[in-house]
């Protein structure tokens, strides 16, 4: 309790001093719903951004160099998730590691009769939890061609960042299973019904070949389903409203934002970055990929009682 009052009351000093000028040119030049928020959302941003940079860790891979331009676009995309939301700062995260474009991994599947199959995957971007993986440090992975794009790109439902950041919050309500912690009981069965349902779709609309406004990668597990609903969510916003309407309504409430009643959003110039490294990575399912943090053991972390007896599963 102690140190909940020191670490808020270090936050709130934070947030108080005067955010730089250079920081807030960043925000107007390369993040385009930087223009789509209101001004009071925005003074709102600034000190969550502030928070968040004053706590997490950035290391460069492959040799690329943080600079402040990256330190603040992953900010600003992940804080986007934070407003008007009572939040402790994505806990599991104590670390952004940024490679200068999309990494490879070395992924295991497991296919029929067991048989393990193993493949390079590129990827833009990974979430860990250190609440439940240790040992992995628990940092957030983005590449950083796609962290730009996402930040100069707002309209087009990929966001490698908020999908990343999604993940995190997911797993504060105990685990990995596209149930974010959600407020009451009451929020937990409406959230599992009408997910429930709109997942089952999803995969029966894939199976049946229609077009589908949610991106399929969603339909990998919940998981995956909610962080891409999340990236469609501020970004595809009208749509979703209008064909998923109690979908977005449960991420209205969750989020507390409304994104379909923001300004129009606008591209920013491309031309600040060489994106020839994505341009044979087409794929969605290539491009970004998310180990799924479920499989890395049980939470160490147990729910409180309440929420445990209350978060049905769903899907
Ligand atoms: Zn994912």
């Amino acid at each position: 309790m102690l140190f909940r009052w020191f670490r808020d009351r270090r936050r709130a000093a934070v947030r108080a001093r005067p955010f730089p000028p250079a920081w807030q040119a960043i925000l107007r030049r390369r993040f385009a719903h930087w223009h789509r928020l209101s001004e009071a959302d925005r003074r709102e941003l600034l000190g969550h951004i502030a928070v968040f940079l004053a706590e997490k860790r950035f290391e460069g891979c492959n040799g690329l160099t943080v600079t402040d331009e990256m330190r603040v676009l992953v900010a600003a995309q992940a804080c986007l998730l934070l407003l008007h939301r009572d939040t402790d700062y994505f806990p599991g995260c104590p670390a952004v590691l940024l490679y200068p474009a999309a990494f490879a991994r070395l992924v295991r599947t497991t296919g029929p009769g067991g048989v393990v199959h193993e493949g390079i995957t590129a990827m833009a971007g990974e979430s860990w939890n250190g609440l439940y993986a240790p040992a992995s440090g628990g940092p957030v992975v983005l590449a950083w061609t796609d962290v730009q794009r996402g930040a100069q790109q707002p309209d087009d439902g990929r966001n490698v960042v908020l999908h990343e950041f999604a993940h995190q919050l997911d797993g504060e309500s105990g685990g990995m299973d596209g149930t974010p912690r959600l407020p009451t009981r009451t929020a937990y069965a409406e959230w599992a019904r009408v997910m429930t349902a709109e997942y089952r779709q999803l995969l029966a609309d894939i199976r049946a070949a229609n077009p589908t406004l949610i991106d399929r990668y969603g339909a990998q597990n919940p998981s995956e389903f909610f962080a891409v609903l999340t990236e469609q969510f501020f970004e595809q916003s009208a749509n979703l409203k209008a064909r998923h309407p109690g979908l977005y309504q449960q991420l209205a409430d969750f989020y507390r934002q409304d994104p379909a009643n923001w300004h129009p959003a606008d591209r920013l110039d491309d031309d600040a970055h060489d994106d020839t490294a994505h341009r044979g990575l087409a794929e969605r399912g290539s491009l970004v990929a998310c180990v799924p943090l479920a499989a890395h053991g049980p939470p160490l972390r147990p729910l409180p009682p309440a929420f445990a007896r209350a978060r049905p599963a769903w899907a």
